[in-house]
């Protein structure tokens, strides 16, 4: 096949415009800079769980590859031992297995590169284009300058290479504490860029790496491990972040002094979420300090949260196309998100009944003891997913909200003296209305018409309002999360003067009761996905056990995407 080909075949079902990545990726293939090749990697840090703004990454650059009939390697860009550790490892490729993408075995690691680094360091030594540096973090931070001002070449730049081969041998084998001396490139301590003045490369670390163990007591710096490693591994187009911009001069004046192969860097926006924070220090601190309960709490714009809350793979892939690819700050709505779960969940998702603030209502006219199994659709949209049975008797529960003792004029739904469909059953009419002593309402007398069965009008009577019911003898009690946005404020981190994005964290982010549900429920497994209707889209929770079910509300019905991009047009 050749490339022309490729594009036909991976593009034919969609006639939309090219990103601008793909726009040079194509340029690339024709051109035939890297032999025709496309070749992209994933670089996570392991130092947290992903969330959905790597998510928007993963999808870039696995499906770049996938279009254009490429490569693309999972590499762990493990340089910082302190911060790093392999539960992080384990849920990375969990999570980007579970987002439909795999790696066919091209697992790499940063760390796998230290003896190539450290070769690359010495080379740079001889040189003479690195030296070891004994001058303190604080002393640096003075030579160093500013925006404005020039720094100052440090004393020990002018080291022989002899000896800098030789301290740096002396780094490595564990001869100075932490801290000590660092080995820095020699670049330009006059440069505009501030990453060229001389940056360090090395430095000194007496901490065990997840993976190498006690082998090295220096470690280098992710700027210096970077590029190198795509470099190594043959990547055609790094795609990376903006704010990795201004380290672009830095990663090519080290394959040029190194010689060493050349892959093309390419910056985009980060993604953004209206009420979201994404930075892993911030979802961190969130676990750390209890906030939520791990980093699988649903609340968690994670990758693992999300499908807690049961996001599917697809609602994230599909997002991700939706918000493109560019090089303009990307704030997206999170209402765009929700749109995109709710959208794939209408398709999939099974409709069933569930009350969640019960009102009791005794169809007066219906014989005790009797009860009858009635049809109700799996999915209305969607026939060929089936039927199933739902009990109906003389009591049932029906939602508080669904009966207005003084109904204003536009409430279709009960009142008394009011007709209503019940879903699937019958039309049923309100006589009475009982209370407590305080007045509450309690419960209310109600008769069907027999005739109405399958809730199908017997006479050419109309009714406006279609309630859903549960059986109360039938019904199952289950746990219900009601789950919300975890911040008040579409900026979580405008936090005034407190400084401190928890003062916007949403005191009902999470609200549990509990709810009254068909009994075809009684075996659902974890992770399964369904509409309650006129609820909410759920799905079972990891810690649902039969006779103890626990469903997570992942999204309520309630579609906020469609009015604001709706009020746009
Ligand atoms: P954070 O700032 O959340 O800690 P990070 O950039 O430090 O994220 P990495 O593990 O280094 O996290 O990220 C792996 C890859 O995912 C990088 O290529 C990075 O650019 C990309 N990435 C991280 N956050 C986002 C985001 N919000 N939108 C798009 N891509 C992202
Ligand atoms: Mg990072």
């Amino acid at each position: 096949m050749t490339a022309e080909e490729n594009k036909n075949a991976t593009n034919g079902e969609e006639n939309k415009p090219l990103n601008f990545i793909h726009t040079i990726v194509e340029d690339d293939i024709r051109t035939q800079k890297f032999g025709g090749r496309v070749h992209t990697r994933f670089p996570p840090e392991p130092n947290g769980y992903l969330h959905i703004g790597h998510a928007k990454s993963i999808c870039l650059n696995f499906g770049t590859a996938a279009k254009y009939n490429g490569m693309c390697n999972l590499r762990f860009d493990d340089t910082n031992p302190t911060k790093e550790e392999t539960e992080y490892v384990d849920s990375i490729k969990e999570d980007v297995h579970w987002l439909g993408f795999d790696w066919e075995g091209r697992e790499f690691y940063a760390s796998d590169y230290f003896d190539a680094l450290y070769e690359f360091a010495v080379k740079l030594i001889k040189k003479s284009k690195a030296y070891v540096c004994d001058l303190t973090q604080e002393e640096m931070g003075t030579y160093r300058g500013t925006v404005t001002q020039p720094g100052k070449d440090s004393p020990f730049r002018t080291r022989s290479v002899e000896e800098n081969l030789q301290l740096f041998e002396q780094m490595r084998n564990g001869a100075f504490h932490d801290g000590a001396r660092v080995l820095r490139a020699k670049i330009d301590m006059g440069h505009n860029n501030m990453l060229m003045r001389d940056p360090i490369l090395y430095r000194i670390l007496h901490t065990d790496h997840h993976r190498t163990g006690d082998k090295w007591c220096i470690y280098p710096m992710y700027d210096f491990a970077h590029g190198q490693s795509d470099s190594i591994e043959g990547i055609t187009h790094s795609i990376c972040t903006l704010e990795f911009e201004v380290h672009r001069p830095l990663y090519e004046w080290f394959i040029k002094e190194l010689e060493i192969y050349a892959p093309q860097q390419i910056e985009f926006s980060r993604l953004n979420l209206t009420y979201t924070v994404m930075s892993k220090r911030k979802l961190l601190s969130l676990v750390k300090e209890g906030i939520v309960n791990g980093w699988d709490d649903p609340r968690m714009p994670t990758i693992c949260g999300l499908r807690r809350r049961g996001y599917t793979p697809e609602s994230i892939r599909n997002f991700a196309e939706k918000i493109g690819i560019a090089r303009r700050d990307q704030l997206i709505d999170v209402s765009l998100l929700e749109f995109c779960v709710r959208e794939d969940l209408n398709k999939r998702s099974i409709r069933v009944m569930g009350v969640f603030n019960p009102l009791k209502v005794t169809i007066t006219n219906y014989p005790e003891g009797q009860e009858e199994l009635l049809e109700a659709l799996n999915n209305p949209e969607d026939e060929s997913m089936g039927t199933r049975k739902v009990p109906f008797g003389r009591e049932l529960y029906i939602e508080q909200e669904d009966f207005m003792e003084e109904p204003p004029k536009k409430f279709f739904r009960l009142a008394p003296g009011a007709e209503v469909r019940l879903r699937y059953a019958y039309f049923m009419k309100c006589n009475e209305v009982v209370k407590d002593s305080n007045g509450k309402v309690i419960e209310l007398k109600c008769t069907i018409d027999p005739a109405s069965k399958g809730g199908n009008s017997p006479d050419g009577r109309k009714v406006k309002g279609t309630i859903h019911w549960v059986s109360a003898k039938h019904a199952i009690q289950a746990q219900a999360r009601l789950y919300d946005r975890l911040f008040i404020k579409e900026d979580p981190e405008d936090a005034g003067e407190e400084c401190d994005f928890k003062v916007n964290l949403n005191p009902e982010s999470l609200i549990e009761q509990v709810c009254y549900i068909e009994p075809y429920l009684k075996d659902i497994k974890p992770m399964e996905k369904l509409q309650f209707e006129r609820v909410g889209y759920f799905c079972v929770d990891n810690d649902s056990v039969p006779g103890k079910l626990v469903f997570n509300r992942t999204v309520t019905l309630k579609d906020s995407w469609a009015k604001i991009s709706g009020k746009n047009e």
